[in-house]
């Protein structure tokens, strides 16, 4: 109620002030209940670090704010056109439509939170008449929020104003942090099957990857390095979750994420900091739909898997990683809008685009990955798998090491190389193109792969990894592993690698000598059964040894790593019964039943 006593301009700068600070809070409000409620389930936020997760929360509610005070402004315009300050005191009623609608959609939201998290049903399955109940709830509610926005006392309150303006200045500092983050594109490029023994850069003496033996000499170089799987799906998947298949229980194609699992990957928590997303595999058996890899890549095999963040948010928030989450809140927000009051009926699925057809060779995945560079206007993430080096019949466009006389033969060593020698290639187009751009020293470039020739998963494999301006360049010669590749990424963006990855940086230090790195391979399909399923043989990898335990057959060996460079004390080395007892600790901890292998035979 007006009092007397109060001049009524005095009056109306007090309306003006009460209702930016409500429009505030009321944004802030909005901000932090879809917050909490992304917080407390499996998403790509909750798979974040707390201070991660709560800068996102103070950008979003700064920008929801900004947008919220951008409305207000406009809707008192006619107040400020008026001079009558009676009539403008009537005009500046108008602004409680802002709160009244920041109020009403929490509202709404949070009820629909409520009951899809209680009875699992919310309003994206509601039909009329229970849409219309909605509807008419949705007004009655904003109708109440207005009278009680306008009638606000504790709103005109210095405790107000103080509280509206350090939400407001905490998420307008947040949001300049944001901007003056700024990452280097990733590029983690791999061809199939490539082993160490082969390639110039490591052992061989054969010119078959020359362009990779100098890029060893500015990159950091992991001199034994293994996978963790030996199929292409189980083993790609390691390098995208940094977790071993025993516990994802991915080891080969078609075995899918599920759960936690699902969300728990580099990609997402790339996207989550800004980057977009890209991955070129091969329909199938790389490919992050087929292994049910969620919320992480916005494009997968040509396809866009998610709908491109705003131009305007990622224009005004730069490389934040808000710009998805504000764009989910403000979908959820008005797509039951929408919907409750019969616009437009809601689309369960995200809509895939196709844009041009899967990249059949090398040479045009090589293309792709240039024509992004050419045109990213945001730090990228590609994660491509090359085949031309995928056996046993391996592709290449020049004839150097092989003759006609190999040709049709499987497995040819000699085709094999003409294939490294054309993977090399590839990647010196991408590194020489880097170069020619200005972009090399902001872009991090992995040269990797999913496992040896044939499979193999005891043979040592390349990992090189480029750093702008040729950081952490050198050797590790301790062993590393493929799961080791998203911790070291992590590390040198300074994001902290969250608890489920489970490698180790390589960015400043080498792993420790004697640490355990297990591996699977999975075997014909035809002899997948209970208890092990999938997996065929379980390998551990302690210093210079190879320890494999066949568990459809218990079966147990062990050998010597060829060319391992940086060889254990032998007496430093476990015991086969005690490796073989590990090996059974990792399975039983990933849920299998082990007696069939506890009576050795
Ligand atoms: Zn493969």
């Amino acid at each position: 109620m007006l009092n007397a006593r109060i001049p009524r301009k005095t009056h109306n700068s007090l309306n003006r002030c009460a209702l930016f600070n409500l429009t505030v809070i009321s944004a802030c409000l909005y901000a932090g209940m879809e917050w909490l409620f992304f917080m407390i389930r499996p998403s790509s936020l909750s798979i974040l670090a707390l201070l991660d997760s709560i800068k996102i929360l103070f950008v979003t509610a700064g920008t929801i704010s900004i947008m919220s005070i951008a409305l207000l402004v406009i809707l008192l315009l006619p107040a400020v056109a008026v001079r009558n300050s009676s009539w403008r005191s009537q005009l500046l009623i108008l602004g409680n439509i802002v709160p009244a609608l920041l109020l009403s959609i929490t509202a709404l939201i949070m009820l629909d939170n409520f009951t899809y998290t209680e009875f699992k049903f919310g309003i994206i399955s509601t039909e009329d008449p229970l849409r219309s109940m909605y509807a008419l709830g949705f007004l009655i509610f904003f109708w109440l929020m207005f009278i009680s926005s306008k009638r606000a006392i504790w709103a005109r309150q210095k405790f107000a104003f103080y509280l509206a303006l350090s939400l407001l200045v905490v998420s307008i500092a947040a949001i300049l942090a944001t901007r003056l983050a700024s990452y280097p594109n990733i590029i983690i490029l791999g061809s199939d099957g490539l082993s160490a023994r082969y390639l110039t850069a490591y052992d061989s003496n054969q010119k078959s990857t020359p362009f990779l033996a100098m890029l060893a000499q500015t990159s950091l170089v992991a001199e034994n390095a293994f996978p963790n799987a030996g199929s292409t799906t189980g083993s790609t998947t390691t390098v995208l979750t940094g977790k071993n298949t025993i516990g994802t229980n991915v080891y080969r194609y078609s075995d899918t994420l599920s759960g936690r699992d699902s969300l728990e990957h580099l990609p997402g928590i790339l996207r989550q900091h800004g980057y977009e997303t890209v991955e070129i595999g091969t329909p199938h058996y790389v490919d992050a739909r087929k292994i049910n890899l969620r919320e992480g890549f916005d494009v997968v095999n040509n396809q866009s898997m998610i709908e491109r963040s705003s131009d305007t948010f990622s224009a005004a928030l730069g490389n934040s990683l808000s710009t998805p989450f504000i764009q989910t809140i403000l979908e959820r927000a008005s797509e039951r809008l929408l919907h409750i009051f019969f616009i437009k009926n809601l689309q369960l699925l995200p809509v895939m685009v196709e844009t041009s057809a899967d990249p059949q060779s090398d040479e045009q995945r090589v293309d792709q990955i240039i024509d992004l560079l050419n045109h990213a206007d945001q730090p990228l993430f590609i994660f491509a798998h090359l085949m031309d080096t995928h056996g046993p019949n391996f592709s290449f466009e020049k004839q150097v090491f092989s003759s006609e006389a190999s040709v049709g033969k499987e497995w040819d060593e000699r085709r094999y190389q003409d294939a490294l020698l054309g993977f090399d290639g590839h990647v010196k187009r991408i590194y020489e193109h880097l170069a020619e751009t200005g972009q090399l020293d902001r872009t991090i470039l992995v040269i990797y792969t999913d496992h040896g020739f044939r499979y193999a998963i005891h043979e040592r494999i390349p990992l090189i990894i480029h750093f702008p301006e040729n950081a952490s360049s050198g050797t590790r010669k301790n062993n590393v592993q493929n799961i080791d590749i998203p911790t070291t990424l992590l590390d040198y963006l300074g994001i902290p690698a969250p608890g489920w990855m489970e490698g180790t940086s390589l960015l400043d230090s080498e792993a420790p000598a004697n640490r355990e790195i297990i591996s699977t391979t999975t075997g014909s399909p035809k002899e997948i059964a209970p208890p092990f399923h999938q997996i065929n043989i379980a390998q551990l990898i302690v210093c210079q040894k190879w320890y494999a335990l066949n568990v459809r057959r218990n079966i147990f060996d062990s050998g010597d790593i060829s060319g391992h460079t940086s060889k254990c004390d032998q007496n430093r080395l476990p015991s086969g019964e005690q490796v073989r007892q590990r090996i059974l600790e990792y399975l039983e901890k990933g849920g299998y039943d082990i007696s069939s292998l506890e009576e050795r035979q």
